[in-house]
C-alpha cells in the first residue's frame, strides 16, 4: 500500500512538532510504509493496520526518542527487540550518521528488517539475531554501545538488565514507555546498582497529533556491569532487579 497524501501530511506535520523537518527523507518513509504494509500481509510484523496508526504509533512515536538530545553524531546504537524495526529504522532514516545495530530474537522479523534496510539503501546498519540475555555475554557486544533504545519489550527492571550490559560506561539507555512507568521505577536506584546504571531523567512528552502521553526513561551507565548480568530469561522474569 502507498502512503496517501493525508498520511504524508500527517507525518510531516507531526515530525515538525518534534522539531524535525522530514521533507528530505519523506521518500524513505514512503518506501518503509509500502514495504511494512505489504510484508505484513504475509508475516505478522505489526497489529496496526490503519495508516494513521502506523504513522503516529510507529513512525512518529519512534522519532520521539530524538527529543532526548542523546542521539546526535556518529554513535553506536543498539535497538533491543526491534521487532519490525521500531524505533531503530525511523531513527536511522533521520540520523544517518548513527551506526544502528538492530537486535531481535525472532529470525524472520530480523530478516525483514535487514532486507528493508537494503531496499531503503540504509548504510551503517548491522543485524544481531538472538536474545539480549545471551548477546550481552558475547565479548563482541558486551559494553560495546554508546546508546541503547528499546520500546515495548518489558517492564523497566527487566529491560534495564537486558540493555545496560550492552552499554559502554558513559553510555545511555533511552527507554520508550507510557505514564504507568512510575510504578515500574520503584526501587530503581538500588536495582540499577549492580548493572552500573543511574536514573538520570524521566522525560514527559506527548505524541504529536493524538496527544497520547509518553515517557522517555533515561538511564546513564556510570560503572561496569557485574559480570553475572544479564541472568537467564526465566530468572529475570521471576526475580526482576526492581
Ligand atoms: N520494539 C518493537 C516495537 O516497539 O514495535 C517491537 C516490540 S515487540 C512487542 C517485542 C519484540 O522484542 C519482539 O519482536 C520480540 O521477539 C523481541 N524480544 C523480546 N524479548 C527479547 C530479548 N530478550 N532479546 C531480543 N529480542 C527480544
Amino acid at each position: 500500500m502507498r502512503l496517501t497524501a493525508a498520511g504524508r501530511e500527517l507525518l510531516l506535520r507531526g515530525a515538525a512538532t518534534l522539531g524535525e523537518d522530514l521533507s528530505p527523507t519523506i521518500h524513505l518513509f514512503e518506501r518503509l510504509y509500502a514495504r511494512l504494509t505489504s510484508v505484513n500481509q504475509k508475516i505478522n510484523l505489526t497489529s496496526l493496520r490503519e495508516e494513521r496508526d502506523i504513522v503516529l504509533k510507529h513512525f512518529l512515536d519512534s522519532l520521539t526518542c530524538l527529543t532526548s538530545g542523546l542521539l546526535e553524531g556518529p554513535l553506536e546504537v543498539v535497538d533491543v527487540g526491534t521487532g519490525a524495526g521500531f524505533p531503530g529504522l525511523p531513527l536511522k532514516i533521520v540520523r544517518p550518521s548513527l551506526r544502528m545495530h538492530l537486535l531481535e530474537a525472532t529470525r524472520k522479523k530480523l530478516r525483514y528488517v535487514e532486507e528493508t534496510c537494503a531496499l531503503l539503501g540504509l548504510k551503517g546498519t548491522a543485524f544481531i539475531w538472538g536474545r539480549a540475555e545471551q548477546v550481552a555475554h558475547q565479548p563482541e557486544y558486551r559494553e560495546r554501545f554508546d546508546r541503547a533504545v528499546i520500546r515495548a519489550v518489558g517492564p523497566m527492571g527487566q529491560i534495564s538488565e537486558l540493555c545496560l550490559p550492552l552499554l559502554k560506561v558513559g553510555g545511555y539507555l533511552i527507554a520508550q514507555k507510557g505514564p504507568e512507568v512510575a510504578q515500574e521505577l520503584e526501587g530503581v536506584a538500588q536495582g540499577l546498582k549492580p548493572l552500573g546504571g543511574v536514573l538520570e531523567e524521566v522525560k514527559e512528552l506527548e505524541l504529536p497529533e493524538s496527544g497520547d502521553q509518553r515517557r522517555l526513561v533515561i538511564i546513564k551507565k556510570v560503572a561496569a556491569t557485574e559480570p553475572r548480568y544479564p541472568r537467564r530469561p526465566e530468572v529475570i522474569a521471576r526475580h526482576g532487579l526492581f
